[in-house]
């Protein structure tokens, strides 16, 4: 199951309690830290947090890209890219195509790496990978109401879930007109 519902909210609410002894916590800079952290001062835990990697791929079929229609808040009903959070022990290609695998039910061959996207706005960064599909058996996960394949000329911009997935296609779209691929390093503000 991803973690969706946190794309693109504001980064998780400060954390009230200790996870170890479930002690309040105090907000302050521990030694040797530079910056304010979310300590115990019972058990002596420090609750460092840091950005969340999203993982996902831009699916092509014989020119089409694969879209899902999501079942889930936010953004429920439109279309975007599988993608979610990565996973702890994994990779960032494995994770991209568990995603697939989850959102679309679409078994992938991984390309290249495509897109990655700083969003410090909610310390988040987003990186999709190229993928062919291997065949056309989709199958909806509970994320996802619908899977479909779109030519270039049909993806539905006014329906499109997140900026991030929005500028993945906008890529794909310009490099496919020049014919070179290549990996894009951009920041959204
Ligand atoms: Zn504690």
């Amino acid at each position: 199951m991803t973690q969706d519902a946190s794309f693109y909210f504001p980064a998780p609410v400060e954390q009230k309690f200790c996870t170890q002894c479930a002690s309040p916590l105090t907000r302050m800079q521990p030694p040797l830290d530079n910056r304010l952290r979310d300590c115990c001062t019972h058990c002596g835990a420090v609750h460092y947090r840091n950005p969340l990697l999203v993982v996902g791929t831009v699916p092509i079929y014989q020119g089409k890209v694969l879209l899902c229609k999501r079942a889930i808040e936010p953004r429920y009903g439109k279309w975007t890219l599988p993608a979610g959070f990565m996973e702890m022990l994994e990779s960032t290609d494995q994770g991209a195509v568990r995603e697939t695998i989850e959102e679309a039910g679409a078994s992938v061959q991984l390309g290249q790496l495509f897109t990655v996207i700083d969003v410090p706005r909610v310390s988040q960064v987003h990186i999709y990978y190229l993928a062919e599909v291997l065949n056309l058996e989709f199958n909806p996960g509970e994320e996802s109401l619908e899977v479909k394949l779109f030519d270039i000329d049909e993806i539905p911009w006014q329906e499109i879930s997140f900026t991030t997935v929005e500028q993945t296609l906008k890529k794909y779209i310009k490099d496919r007109q020049t014919g070179v691929f290549e990996t894009h390093r951009f920041t959204l503000e």
